[in-house]
């Protein structure tokens, strides 16, 4: 027996509890794993709740990542014993997920841990911090191309409180960035500044309609927000410069003009870290392992035992969670 989150949906709605599943519960996979740690992510917020249909399997055991160690294989890659991570592929959506004590998935789908994180550590990065790096890369490759170097304007980081904009903000400082984080919570300016950002501005200042071109401002951005932000955004990043969206915090919709990409050659990154293929999971969290600061890691963090995980679905949706959360499936 193992005790987990389920979701089902009875003939009047959507629950999500914590039960107590049998191993006979655990689905098809080569792999299983004795899960240490999951998280909250915004789309487990969405899952816990039902807020958006995320969901497309019932019951369903929520939770789009964790970390922990190969309890038994058929794989080649894993064998008992090994520590490893997993982020996306539908784990939480359409395959039983990580808010669980143990988790079966196919091998394919799992990263082995670098030596230099713990499991919490790696679930403290989580989804939010393995797209963080997904976008940071693109930003990076787009600047190696045009010769741009660190230092030379300021980067944007949107949705700054949250955890893909807590860890873009470490991960572009520790690259040498002028960080500006954009925030709903001005409260929360000492802590974006502790991890790295040179200022911070209110989110208001994107988040309404603008003009399709704006003054010039920064040579890439990483927006986890969308709707108008995205739209300002790319409205005032600098010639040849480029944005990596990757969330929908404000919303799905782009209310844009093309102005921005006709005119000054900015470029737009869609950054999906779902379906990511493997060498691109290798290569980010290799890079995660040389760049976080562990110290910023850990402030940035809060750990949360499984059962209080369904409150925290909520709170995610509603913006009162800062950084990210980790989730002690054991405690
Ligand atoms: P969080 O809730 O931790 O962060 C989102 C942040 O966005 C909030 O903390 C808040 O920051 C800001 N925000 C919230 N609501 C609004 C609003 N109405 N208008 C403007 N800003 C708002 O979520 P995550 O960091 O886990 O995820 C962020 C987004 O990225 C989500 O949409 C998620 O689905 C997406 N995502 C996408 C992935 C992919 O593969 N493409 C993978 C992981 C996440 P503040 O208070 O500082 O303003």
């Amino acid at each position: 027996m193992y005790q987990a989150l389920q979701i089902t949906q009875p003939e009047s709605g959507y629950r999500c509890d914590l039960t107590e599943l049998d191993d006979s519960a655990l689905p098809e996979g080569d792999v299983t794993v004795q899960v240490a740690w999951s998280t909250i992510n915004y789309k487990d917020g969405l899952a816990i709740t039902g807020r958006s249909p995320v969901v497309r399997k019932f019951p369903m055991v929520p939770g789009i990542d964790f970390a922990g160690t190969v309890i038994d294989s058929q794989h080649p890659r894993f064998k008992a014993g090994d520590r490893v991570v997993l982020n996306g592929w539908g784990v939480g959506e359409t395959h039983p997920g990580g808010l669980a004590q143990k988790a079966r998935v196919k091998g394919d789908w799992l990263v082995a841990l670098p030596a230099g994180f713990s499991e919490r550590d790696a679930m403290a990065i989580g989804t939010a911090g393995y797209t963080a790096m997904l976008c940071v890369q693109a930003l990076q490759d787009h600047w190696a191309a045009r010769g741009v170097n660190p230092g030379s304007g300021e980067v944007l980081v949107t949705g700054a409180g949250g955890g893909v904009g807590s860890v873009a903000i470490a991960l572009l400082a520790a690259l040498g960035h002028t960080v500006v984080a954009s925030t709903g919570r001005p409260a929360e300016a000492d802590y974006l500044r502790s991890l790295g950002a040179a200022d911070v501005i209110d989110r208001a200042t994107l988040s309404a309609p603008g003009k399709p071109l704006q003054k010039e401002r920064w040579i890439g951005v990483v927006d986890s927000v969308g709707s108008h932000t995205l739209a300002n955004a790319c409205a005032s990043t600098r010639y040849g410069g480029a944005v990596a969206a990757c969330g929908l915090a404000q919303g799905m919709d782009l209310p844009a003009s093309v102005a921005p990409f006709i005119l000054r050659g900015v470029t737009l990154y869609g950054i999906d870290s779902v379906m990511a293929p493997m060498a691109r999971r290798e290569a980010a969290w290799a890079a995660l392992d040389r760049l976080i600061d562990r110290p910023k890691l850990a402030a940035m963090t809060r750990a949360i035992p499984l059962a209080q995980a369904l409150q925290a679905g909520q709170d995610i949706l509603a913006g009162q969670v800062r950084g990210r959360l980790v989730v002690d499936v054991n405690a």
